[in-house]
C-alpha cells in the first residue's frame, strides 16, 4: 500500500512512490514514524540505499551535566545544519520530561534507547523483563520513531571479547554483558524478542538492532566477537520483518579504511539489504579531539559502500558530552561525509548542488557561493571576518572581486573569469 508516508519521503527525495514501497515492502528501506509522533510535528523521513544518505545526531543528558534547555538548543543547531535524525542519549535528571520536551519540537525521526531509562536509579543487576517491557512501552507511547534494542549480544559471545583491546565499549551492550554473568541467563531483549515486535508493530516504531559488541578499537575490527553478533542480528531482523516491523541494523565502530567495504558487504548479505546505520566507523583511534574527522573519512567509504544511515560523532568523542559546538561540528562533519558518498554513487542531484556552488564561486558570486554552504552561517561569517581584517578592508564584501586569501592581484578565479570574458569577446589581448 502506497501511505502517505511513503508518497511525502517520494515527493522531497524526487523519487518514484512505487520504488520506495517496493523497497519498503522488501526490508530495504525504513520510514522511521510512530503513529503519534506523525499526528503532531513529524516530518516522515527514508532511510535506505535506494535515497540520500541520512545524518543522526546524538544529543541527551549525563548524570554529570543535565539540562532540557541545553539539550533542546543541541538540537536547534543540528537540525539547523541538516541533521535528518535525532537520538536522545539522555541518561542524567529527568529522562521522561526531556524526551517529551524534545519530542514536542523534533520534526524529525527521534531514537532512544530504552535500556538507558529501564536501569536508571538502580543497579542492571536488578532489572527484570517486566521493567524493560513497561520502560519500552512508555516510550513507544510518548511518540520515539525508533528504538535501539540489544538483543544480538548473547551470553556465549562473551568469551569471544577474551583477546581484545578495548573489550566492550557499547554502553548497552556492556550494561547486559553484566546483567548476562551476573545472572547466567540469556540476554532478556533476545528472550523477550517477539514481545518487543508486538510492542514496535503496534506503534510502527523502527526497531535500530544495537550492536552492543562493536569494536572500539581498530584492533578489534572485524574480529569473532563483532561477526558474531552480526550473525544473531541477521536472525533478528528476519524475526522482526515478519512480525510486520521496520529493521535498521547498527555497525561498527572503529574500522581501519581497508576494512570498511568488507564490513558494509557482509552486514548487508547477513541482514539481506535491511538499512545499516554505522556510528562512525573511525579510521583510526588516534585523534581524540578531531574524531569528527575520524569518522567522516569512515563515513563516507560506509556510505558509498553500502550504509544507509551515519550517526555523527563530534570531537568531543571519548573525551566528554558535546556542547552546542560540537554538535554543530559533528552533523557538519557527518554530512560532508553522506554528501560525498551520494555524489560517488551517483544518486540523482547529488552533483547537482557542487554544480551549483562551483559556478557561483567561478563567477565570484558570494552571495549564492555562501547561500548554497552546506554550513552557510559559518561559510558567511568567516568570509565576512577575512574581509574586514583585510588591509583596508574589502567591503562591501559580497561585491568583492577577490578575498585575502590571495589578494587581488593573485586572485586566480578574478583573473579566470576575465580571461573567459575576453575568450568570449573573441578579443585576448585585452585580458
Ligand atoms: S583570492 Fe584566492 S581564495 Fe579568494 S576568491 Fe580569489 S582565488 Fe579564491
Amino acid at each position: 500500500m502506497t501511505t502517505d508516508e511513503v508518497r511525502f519521503v517520494a515527493e522531497i527525495e524526487d523519487v518514484d512512490a512505487e520504488l520506495i514501497r517496493t523497497e519498503l515492502a522488501a526490508g530495504r528501506l525504513v520510514i522511521p514514524a510512530n503513529k503519534l509522533h506523525l499526528k503532531t510535528n513529524l516530518r516522515p523521513a527514508g532511510i535506505g540505499r535506494l535515497l540520500t544518505t541520512k545524518v543522526n545526531a546524538n544529543i541527551g543528558t549525563s548524570s554529570v551535566r543535565s539540562s532540557i534547555e541545553a539539550e533542546i538548543e543541541k538540537m536547534e543547531i543540528a537540525l539547523a545544519v541538516g541533521a535528518d535524525a535525532i537520538m536522545d542519549l539522555s541518561t542524567g535528571g529527568n529522562l521522561d520530561r526531556t524526551r517529551e520536551q524534545l519530542l514536542a519540537q523534533c520534526p524529525v525521526p527521534f531514537g532512544t534507547v530504552p535500556i538507558y531509562q529501564v536501569i536508571e536509579g538502580r543497579d542492571v543487576e536488578d532489572i527484570d523483563n517486566r521493567m524493560i517491557l513497561d520502560i519500552v512501552e512508555k516510550q513507544a507511547g510518548q511518540g520515539v520513531d525508533f528504538f535501539t534494542i540489544h538483543a544480538g549480544v548473547l551470553k556465549e559471545h562473551l568469551p569471544l571479547l577474551e583477546s581484545r583491546v578495548a573489550g566492550i565499549v557499547s554502553r548497552g551492550g556492556a550494561l547486559l554483558a553484566k546483567w548476562m554473568l551476573r545472572h547466567n541467563r540469556q540476554n532478556p531483549f533476545y528472550e523477550m524478542f517477539d514481545d518487543l515486535c508486538d510492542i514496535l508493530a503496534g506503534y510502527d516504531i523502527c526497531f535500530s538492532l544495537g550492536d552492543g559488541l562493536r569494536p572500539g578499537a581498530i584492533a578489534d575490527a572485524t574480529d569473532q566477537a563483532q561477526l558474531a553478533e552480526l550473525r544473531t542480528l541477521g536472525e533478528l531482523t528476519q524475526r522482526a520483518q515478519e512480525k510486520g516491523c521496520q529493521v535498521m541494523v547498527e555497525g561498527p565502530g572503529h574500522v581501519p579504511f581497508d576494512q570498511i567495504q568488507y564490513n558494509m558487504e557482509i552486514q548487508q548479505e547477513i541482514c539481506r539489504g535491511a538499512p545499516f546505520y554505522v556510528l562512525g566507523p573511525l579510521v583510526t583511534d588516534i585523534a581524540p579531539g578531531y574524531d569528527h574527522i575520524t569518522s567522516a573519512i569512515g563515513a563516507t567509504a560506509a556510505a558509498f559502500y553500502g550504509a544507509s544511515f551515519l550517526c555523527y560523532v563530534t570531537p568531543r568523542e571519548h573525551l566528554g558530552l558535546p556542547n552546542a559546538e560540537d554538535v554543530r561540528a559533528g552533523v557538519v562533519a557527518a554530512k560532508i561525509a553522506a554528501h560525498a558518498a551520494d555524489v560517488a554513487r551517483g544518486l540523482k542531484g547529488a552533483a547537482e548542488k557542487d554544480r551549483r556552488l562551483s559556478i557561483a564561486r567561478a563567477n565570484l558570486d558570494w552571495e549564492t557561493h555562501l547561500a548554497e554552504s552546506l554550513d552557510p552561517q559559518t561559510a558567511e561569517r568567516m568570509h565576512r571576518e577575512a574581509c574586514e581584517k583585510a588591509n583596508g578592508g574589502l567591503k562591501p564584501t559580497l561585491q568583492s572581486d577577490y578575498c585575502s586569501m590571495c589578494g587581488k592581484a593573485w586572485c586566480s578565479v578574478r583573473i579566470n573569469k576575465e580571461i573567459r570574458e575576453a575568450i568570449r569577446r573573441k578579443d585576448p589581448a585585452k585580458v
